[in-house]
Formats: structure tokens, C-alpha cells, sequence
């Protein structure tokens, strides 16, 4: 195929690259974008979406055993059952419909779509390999948006009854036993939606507590709620390899005895890793942060004209992350002055009950040198929490003590993840702890909760 160029390439069409090359087009730069897999990338085929729709289904379904058991609210309902093959069609169909408006909004700024795999021969060529050939193009800019791949344990390779996020969600049908190599915010996402779909779940995390990330304040209600779905979990335990006959997974507890694990299924979610081989990065002289393409506050990297989005250049793994550097390398591209000065990536564990955070936990404030005041308000003193049955949780507001800008806020709780966005906007806006308490919220939702946080940081919640 002739050789062509372009003013921007962008390798990878997972939600950094794709939106970078949107936004690339509107703004009116010759965009070409390559991409070896379906448009989307992990987040919107094997990630994001895909997890939350097998969450949503697992909690229908959840709801509907409660009904046939009886119930506080007096719905009746017959013996419910679910199958698993017909939930993994939904959930395509809901991917299928993305990958298509992704393709339209790409189409529709006028970027052109190189299906293959691209290798990138130097910081300005890229050769796209596909089954119709051999493409070499040259661009002025190349951003490298190849996102991330998920961790293998040496003593558990992937393959068979070995599997990752990718895999589990495209089961069809629940497996009776399902041991979880990670508690995490995937392995805890998943672990709990097939808890709900009826398998045995196992937790085993090398740490002493779960979803170690977060302060232990928010994920207690988390264990707590695990405890009661019936879900084991082995904390400080390693997973040491399977048996022979590939049923049983051994694993070594904090006092050096081991232990087995029966399973049908033993789904590792050990991490996720940036994807930084089979795309050329060895012919570039890009400066590493360890695993992760290093860059600045623009996402540039070493090299001039050289740029990097998204999970490849390492934590947060995060799809608005990605999506945030994306869209501002294509304006900085374009000749906009832009940084990525962001005061928070939000982000949230779509557990049960949810976790949503944005900025400092008290200890980071503290951590950070700052004196603070902490508000939090309980969902058991919300109107709204009681009549969705969904009274565990809490809101918690961080501020300087001194002129009560917010440094952080949390939650957990049923739904909080659509809270954050207003967490992230108080931040952004540099909001006191006064803007928030003076402003209205709507009675009865969960979000008075965030109000009443700022009332009790000020000194007088009124609801509790
Ligand atoms: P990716 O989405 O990984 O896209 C990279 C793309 O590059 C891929 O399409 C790949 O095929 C392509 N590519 C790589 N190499 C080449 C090459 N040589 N040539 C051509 N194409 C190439 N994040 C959230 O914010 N919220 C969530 O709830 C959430 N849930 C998740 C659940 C799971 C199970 C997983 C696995 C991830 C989840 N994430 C979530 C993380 C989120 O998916 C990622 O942060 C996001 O997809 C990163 O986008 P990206 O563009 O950097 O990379």
C-alpha cells in the first residue's frame, strides 16, 4: 500500500486515543488513528462497561431471589433464575452499540481509521501491519495511547480454569466456586457480582485488609456487606500454584501453614500493567517511569513530538483519566495552551456499597501538612437512604482548617458513584466548606448527605 502522512497518529483506539483523535478532528488536524482491536479499548469491550453490566445484572438478580424469599417491603415473587449466556448477549449488544458511536464520532470529525497492528519504527513513522497489508505513515506528531494488560502471577499463568478480567466476563454460565487472586477494586467488583449470580466466592489478598488502596473507614462497610453475602475471604494469604488436577489452588497463610482452595475458576486480578511491548517502544529513546512511559503535565514525552495517554504512562489506571489527557494533547496539538493541572481524578469502586473519592483522605491531608477539619454524616440519618434500603455508609468532607477550602471528599454507600462528579467539581472549583453547605440539594436524595458532611465539618449538621 503508498506510504501516506499525517499531522497527528495516535496508536490505539481504547478511550485516550479514540477521544484524542475525536478531538484532534474537530479541532481540524489531518488524524489518523491506528487501531489492532475493537475501537474502545479495554474500558469499553473488556473493562469498564462490560464489569458494571454484569454488576447491574448480578444486583437484578440479587433483588429478585430477595423477593422470592420474602421481604420487608412485601413484594412476592416467584422462584427466580438466570441465564448467564443470555446476560453475556445483553451485555454485548450494549457493547456492540458503543464500538459503533465511537466509530461515528470518529467518522463524523473526519479521523481515518487504520485497522492493524502499528508499529512505530521511529517518532514518526508508524508501519500498521493488517490481512490487507502493509501501510507505512508518517505523522508530524505520534501519540501512543496502547493502554494496559492485566498481571500474570508466574505461578499461575493465564489459561484453562486460570483466568482475568477479559475472560470472566464473557463466562456463559456461573461457575459453582470462584477463587479471586486479588482484592482489589476489580477482584472485589467481579468477586461480588458472582457472589450475587449464585458462585461460591473466595477471596485470597496478600495484604491484611481488602481494597488496600482505600482508607479502612470506607471499606469497611464493604467487607462488612461481603461478610453477609456469604463471600470468604483470606487475608495476608498468597496463592502458591494449582494442583495437579487443576481444581485446587494452594495458598499460604501469614503463619507459613497452606491451605487449599477447591474452585471451577480461579480469576486473577493481580493488577494491570502498561502495555509497552510489540508496538516498537524499543526503537524510541523514551525516557521510563519504571514500567509507564514517563511525560509531563502535557503528556509529552522524552522525545519531541512524541506523546503519551492513558494507562501506558501508569497510575491512575483510569478511563476519565485517559480520556482528560487525551482530549488535551489534541488541543495542545492544535496550539492551545493546556496542562493537566486537574486538583483531583476522581475515583470510584462500583463494590457493594460503592466507594467514591476525590482529592485527600484525612490522613493524606495530615500527611501533607495540613490542619484540618473532618465532617461526615451518616446515610442512617437520610430520608432517601431509608426508602431505597440503603442505610450503610457515610459522606466524609475534609477542609483546611484555617479558610475551609475542601481538600478531599468521600463516600460509601449505595449509588455514591454518582455523587462523585459533584466531589470532583467542589475541588475543581475550589470550593469552602461554606459553598457547599450554602448551596441547595434536592430533598430527598443521597446528595443532601454532602451538604449535611459540610454542616457537621462547620460544627452544626442539622440531621444528626
Ligand atoms: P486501553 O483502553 O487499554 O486501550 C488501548 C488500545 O490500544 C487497545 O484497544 C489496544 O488494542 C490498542 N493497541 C495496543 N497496542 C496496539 C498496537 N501496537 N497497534 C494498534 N493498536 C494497539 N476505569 C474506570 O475509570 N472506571 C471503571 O469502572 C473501570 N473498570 C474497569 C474494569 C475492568 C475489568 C478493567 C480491566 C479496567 C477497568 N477500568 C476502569 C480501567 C479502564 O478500562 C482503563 O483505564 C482505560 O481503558 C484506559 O484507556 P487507554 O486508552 O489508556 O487504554
Amino acid at each position: 500500500m503508498e506510504p501516506f502522512s499525517c499531522t497527528v497518529l495516535v496508536l490505539g483506539g481504547g478511550p485516550s486515543g479514540y477521544v484524542c483523535a475525536i478531538r484532534a478532528g474537530q479541532l481540524g488536524l489531518d488524524t489518523v488513528l491506528v487501531e489492532s482491536g475493537k475501537l474502545g479499548g479495554t474500558c469499553l469491550n473488556v473493562g469498564c462497561i462490560p464489569s458494571k453490566a454484569i454488576i447491574h445484572a448480578a444486583e437484578e438478580f440479587a433483588t429478585a431471589k430477595r423477593f422470592s424469599a420474602g421481604n420487608a417491603i412485601g413484594i412476592r415473587a416467584a422462584d427466580p433464575s438466570i441465564d448467564l449466556a443470555a446476560t453475556m448477549a445483553w451485555k454485548d449488544g450494549i457493547v456492540a452499540r458503543l464500538n459503533g458511536g465511537v466509530f461515528g464520532l470518529l467518522r463524523r470529525a473526519k479521523v481515518k481509521v487504520v485497522n492493524g497492528t502499528g508499529y512505530l519504527r521511529d517518532g514518526k513513522t508508524c508501519v500498521v501491519e493488517s490481512d490487507t497489508g502493509r501501510q507505512e505513515i508518517t505523522a508530524a506528531h505520534i501519540v501512543i495511547a496502547t493502554g494496559s494488560e492485566a498481571v500474570a502471577l508466574p505461578n499461575l499463568p493465564f489459561g484453562g480454569p486460570v483466568i482475568s478480567s477479559t475472560e470472566a466476563l464473557s463466562l456463559d454460565s456461573v461457575p459453582q466456586r470462584l477463587a479471586v487472586i486479588g482484592g482489589g477494586y476489580i477482584g472485589l467488583e467481579l468477586g461480588i457480582a458472582f457472589r450475587k449470580l449464585g458462585s461460591e466466592v473466595t477471596i485470597i489478598e496478600a495484604q491484611d485488609r481488602l481494597l488496600p488502596h482505600y482508607d479502612a473507614e470506607l471499606t469497611r462497610p464493604v467487607a462488612s456487606r461481603m461478610r453477609k453475602l456469604g463471600i470468604t475471604v483470606h487475608l495476608k494469604a498468597k496463592a502458591l500454584g494449582l494442583h495437579a488436577a487443576g481444581d485446587t489452588l494452594k495458598i499460604g497463610l501469614e503463619d507459613g501453614s497452606e491451605q487449599r482452595v477447591p474452585a471451577d475458576k480461579f480469576l486473577v486480578t493481580v493488577g494491570r500493567r502498561p502495555r509497552t511491548s510489540g508496538f516498537g517502544l524499543e526503537e524510541l529513546d523514551l525516557t521510563m517511569n519504571g514500567r509507564a512511559i514517563e511525560i509531563d503535565d502535557q503528556c509529552r514525552t522524552s522525545m519531541r513530538n512524541v506523546w503519551a495517554v492513558g494507562d501506558v504512562t501508569g497510575e491512575p489506571m483510569l478511563e476519565h483519566r485517559a480520556v482528560a489527557q487525551g482530549e488535551m494533547v489534541a488541543e495542545i496539538i492544535a496550539g492551545e495552551k493546556r496542562s493537566f493541572d486537574h486538583v483531583a481524578v476522581p475515583a470510584v469502586c462500583f463494590t457493594d456499597p460503592e466507594i467514591a473519592t476525590a482529592g485527600l483522605s484525612p490522613q493524606e491531608a495530615r500527611d501533607a501538612g495540613h490542619a484540618i477539619k473532618v465532617g461526615q454524616f451518616p446515610f442512617t440519618a437520610n430520608g432517601r437512604a431509608m426508602t431505597l434500603e440503603a442505610e450503610d455508609g457515610f459522606v466524609r468532607i475534609v477542609a483546611r482548617a484555617d479558610n475551609h477550602v475542601i481538600l478531599g471528599i468521600q463516600a460509601v454507600g449505595h449509588g455514591v458513584s454518582e455523587l462523585s462528579g459533584s466531589f470532583a467539581l467542589a475541588l475543581e472549583m475550589g470550593a469552602r466548606l461554606e459553598d457547599v453547605a450554602a448551596t441547595i440539594h434536592v430533598h430527598p436524595t443521597l446528595s443532601e448527605c454532602v451538604r449535611e458532611a459540610a454542616l457537621a465539618a462547620l460544627g452544626h449538621a442539622l440531621h444528626a
